[in-house]
């Protein structure tokens, strides 16, 4: 016996069992002939192709989605002739022609002499973690356009209109070119509620909504649900007499839409009353100011008898 005490060098059986019996998948290529020396027998359970089918990289980069392949492939080989360590996630095939999402980590093996000599690694499956990524960019999507939009027309809501309004309003000081707005507000739709009830209200409001929008034909023409039952319309790069124009255009699609109004004072279908402005506002211009008189014009149009249009400003 010997004084010296035994070390407990753990055998290779040992580092190859604790391997192989991680969820991660262990690998190995030699740099020189850019074969795999070695992959663990996990990779069949997760992808269905037995290790001894995995000879070459080519094998990698074949069982790849055709969309990942050429930056994940280019971006490999670029790190590792770097000796840099890295990782890529990419889409590995299937034996049944599905794709798992995987994440590879991968460390450079360097010789003595400084010489790229193996790749070593791990395939992670991280499938439940792209799962979950894609449904929170989806929800972070919707919420986006929730924030934009108004949940019952689908127009664009009050606070979409004050960013475009604030982005024209220096466009036209920038340009200047005339700048017109319209604001529209449906005639005694309180007693339209009361008489058909809220739901067929909400019916009319997208209705309406839709007509409006109809109405507006310029790529720019911008349309907006400014309060219950009023809506804006902005139209960059356009005069007084266009804007009245669109105004009118819009009033008769309302009118000739023909839907009925049992309870309106001033006819026995929908109709709207509309403040129109038009501005070339200097630099000093501010756009509330005229916000506010284009929605006096419709406060005028309301008093002189309602389903007309009053422009000014
Ligand atoms: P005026 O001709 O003077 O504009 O009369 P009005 O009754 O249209 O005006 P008022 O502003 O008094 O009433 C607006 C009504 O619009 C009040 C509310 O019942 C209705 N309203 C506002 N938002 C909605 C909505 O989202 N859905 C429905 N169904 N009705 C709404
Ligand atoms: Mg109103
Ligand atoms: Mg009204």
């Amino acid at each position: 016996m010997s004084d010296v005490p035994e070390v407990q060098v753990p055998d290779y059986a040992v580092y190859k069992t604790l391997l192989e019996s991680t969820k991660a998948i262990p690998w190995k290529i030699d740099w020189s002939s850019m074969k795999f020396a070695y992959i663990g027998p996990q990779i069949e359970q997760l992808l269905g192709w037995t290790p001894d089918s995995w000879i070459s990289v080519e094998d990698w980069a074949a069982r790849m989605h055709p969309e990942d392949r050429e930056w994940v492939v280019n971006f490999c080989v670029a790190q590792s002739q770097a000796g840099t360590d890295h990782e890529a996630d990419y889409r590995a095939l299937t034996r049944e022609g599905d794709y798992v999402w995987i994440r590879d980590v991968v460390h450079v093996v360097r010789k003595e002499s400084g010489e790229v000599d193996s790749l070593v690694g791990f395939m992670f499956d991280i499938s439940e973690r792209k799962k979950a990524e894609q449904k929170l960019m989806l929800l972070q999507k919707e919420l986006e356009e929730f924030s934009f939009k108004d949940g019952l027309t689908g127009v664009a809501n009050r606070r979409m209109f004050d960013s475009v309004m604030a982005v024209e309003w220096l466009n036209a000081q920038r340009t200047q070119q005339p700048l017109s707005l319209i604001m529209f507000d449906i005639d005694y739709f309180k007693q339209y509620n009361d008489h058909y009830g809220h739901i067929q209200g909400d019916e009319c409001l997208k209705e309406v909504a839709r007509l409006l929008s109809s109405g507006a034909t310029r790529s720019r023409d911008f349309l907006a649900r400014y309060g219950g039952e009023e809506f804006v319309l902005i139209l960059p790069e356009t005069d007084r007499d266009a804007a009245r124009k669109v105004a009118e255009r819009c009033r008769q699609l309302i009118f000739k839409a023909q839907i009925e109004h049992a309870q309106s004072d001033v006819s026995h279908v929908l109709t709207i009353s509309l403040g129109v402005g038009s501005i070339q506002p200097s630099r000093s211009d501010e756009a509330t100011p005229f916000i506010e008189k284009v929605d006096k014009m419709l406060y005028q149009a309301k008093q002189e008898g309602r389903n007309r249009i009053m422009a000014g400003a």
